[in-house]
């Protein structure tokens, strides 16, 4: 099998995959080569890992690699502890990827140089009107540009000033470096776009080393080319930046300065998700505002949160896989990644007993001071998971909601005179409620115990969980509901004032003790994972809660 047809056998194709397959079928690039280009200006989000997997993936599928690249072109607002982060958060989604970065700021002296060639063949200019002159002279999409004053600097003075610039002899305004293109281009980007501006601002890796920066929409294609990215894959705002980008290389392929082919830019919709925001502008304000507890608060749609939070890389991928790249923007509700996270936990998470909002049942016939171990499946369906022993006593916890002085008549849990089973043992009759302790009063039938000859001739409705009460590991469980209660969040005034609520639980005993990363489904309410001495919630089970 080619490898485009092993390609298109693993993943659905679209027309990312289409244009990558036509460009190694005509020999326009003969490998596959993509990055991904944060800027370390905040935590990672769940747009991000879209663009994580879809770059590895696409990697992955055709044989060739992906690059971690920092965009660490801006001074001011980078730091290595987004830097840190954001390795990590890469690590943990992507298995392949060996921890190793690059940084954009390593190219400073080869953008340098690019810059004087540009200046030299008469293809770039040194302006030194103030910004609101550059702004007033830009137009607007129906009024052409006009020329700057300074536009037709001979090439020599341009460097001599170029050179002045990046010695540090000019304060940040005086002049900026621009392409000469097109003043009246319909396409206001190529309106001689700014490439280089002064700033005497020290960086997190150059220190004070500079003090003119390249603009991003200059930088970045350098970027590619260095790298010989054959696809650069970048979000839809970026489409009318496409032809300076093709400008730009082309002018320094004709220099002999990058080589051919030159990279390629494709754009796709960014993921937008109801019932959170994907900005890192808007999570710091989260963050900086004490709305959330931290860059990973389990509420928050990082990475760092999503992690705490219990998502899986595997769930994730598998939501990336399902709503697929498309050209299109559009708004994809949170439901389909809780299901995708669901749908994972499920095939991994061993069952277990909980009880959130516990309330005292009392066995009256059971003798005092008894107690059974039960052996209960560590998931219904998957026999070879194997059994765990659960202590039985005469006093249970079970859930508050599982009992009712008046039911309705469509409710199959407890209520005096009803019977149910409690889950894996016995079934017990009510006999209503003790006015004194509150604790719900039952009779069980020695003969009812599951799995036992005989025990199916109890036909009950409910069937409802339970932990002995002596036995139980006492934990706090933390419960989220939506961050932001609208489905289009604008602005902070749209959060949630209950986004999380904090139980006193009762556990089964085996859950006093295990490992940061185990899963579990607490049968009936969820899959949660340890966190801090508790376990949160990572997501509710689909189905509302029945008998
Ligand atoms: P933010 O607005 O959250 O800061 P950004 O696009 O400025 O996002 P970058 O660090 O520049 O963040 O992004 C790195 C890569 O991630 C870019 O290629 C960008 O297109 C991609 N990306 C960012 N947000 C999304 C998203 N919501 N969906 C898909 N890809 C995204
Ligand atoms: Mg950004």
């Amino acid at each position: 099998m080619s490898r485009a047809a092993r390609a298109h056998a693993a993943s659905p194709s679209n027309f990312i995959r289409q244009r990558i397959e036509a460009d190694l079928a005509s020999g326009r690039c003969r490998t596959v080569r993509t990055r991904f280009p944060p800027e370390p200006n905040g935590y990672l989000h769940i747009g991000h890992a879209k663009s994580i997997l879809l770059n590895w993936g696409l990697a992955r599928e055709y044989g060739g690699t992906c690059n971690l690249r920092f965009d660490d072109t801006n001074p001011e607002t980078e730091e290595q502890e987004y830097v840190d982060a954001i390795i990590e958060a890469v690590a943990w989604l992507v298995p392949e990827f060996d921890g190793r970065a690059l940084y954009a700021s390593d190219y400073f002296d080869f953008m340098y140089r690019c810059a004087e060639y540009l200046v030299e063949a008469g293809l770039a200019y040194v302006d030194s009107q103030t910004p609101e002159e550059i702004r007033a002279r830009r137009g607007t999409l129906t009024r052409p540009g006009e020329p700057s004053p300074y536009r037709e600097r001979s090439p020599a003075e341009n460097l001599a000033l170029l050179r002045e610039m990046k010695a540090g002899r000019h304060p940040e305004g005086a002049h900026v470096l621009r392409a000469k293109i097109d003043m009246a281009s319909p396409n206001i980007n190529l309106r001689d776009p700014v490439i280089y501006r002064i700033k005497h601002a020290r960086h997190h890796r150059t220190g004070d080393r500079w003090c003119i920066y390249p603009m991003y929409t200059y930088a970045h294609p350098i970027e590619d080319a260095v790298e010989r990215i054959t696809h650069s894959i970048c979000t839809l705002e970026f489409e009318d930046q496409r032809p300076f980008y093709d400008w730009l290389l082309e002018r320094l392929a004709e220099g002999g300065l990058v080589e051919r082919p030159l990279p390629q830019q494709i754009e796709f919709a960014r993921l937008q998700l109801t019932h959170v925001l994907l900005s890192k502008r808007k999570l710091i304000e989260l963050v900086e505002g004490g709305f959330v507890e931290g860059w990973d608060d389990p509420r928050m749609p990082t990475l760092v949160g999503a992690r705490r939070r219990g998502y899986t890389p595997e769930g994730l991928r598998r939501f990336a896989e399902r709503i697929g790249v498309a050209k299109e923007n559009s708004v994809i509700d949170y439901g389909v990644l809780e299901d995708c996270v669901r749908e994972h936990l499920n095939e991994v998470a061993p069952r277990r007993m909980a009880v959130l909002e516990p309330l005292k049942l009392v066995i009256e016939n059971w003798p005092e001071g008894r107690e059974e171990l039960l052996e209960v499946p560590n998931h219904p369906q998957k026999p070879d998971w194997g059994r765990r022993k659960v202590p039985f006593a005469r006093e249970l916890w079970i859930e508050r909601d599982d009992y009712r002085d008046d039911p309705a008549p469509d409710y199959f849990r407890l209520a005096p005179g009803a019977e149910v089973r409690l889950r894996y043992a016995y079934v017990v009759k009510c006999l209503g409620r003790d006015p004194a302790s509150g604790a719900v009063r039952c009779v069980y039938y020695e003969d009812s115990k599951s799995g036992t000859p005989g025990a199916d001739r109890y036909r009950v409705r409910g069937n409802i969980h339970w932990v002995s009460a002596r036995h139980a590991h006492a934990a706090e469980v933390r419960l989220y509901d939506k961050l932001f209660a609208s489905p289009h969040p604008e602005s902070l005034a749209d959060l949630n004032p209950d986004s999380v609520r904090t139980v006193s639980a009762w556990l089964e005993p085996c859950l006093a003790a295990c490992g940061a990363d185990d899963r579990f489904q607490f049968e009936r309410h969820g899959y949660f994972k340890p966190d801090r001495g508790g376990f949160v919630r990572t997501v509710a089970l689909r189905e509302s809660r029945s008998a």
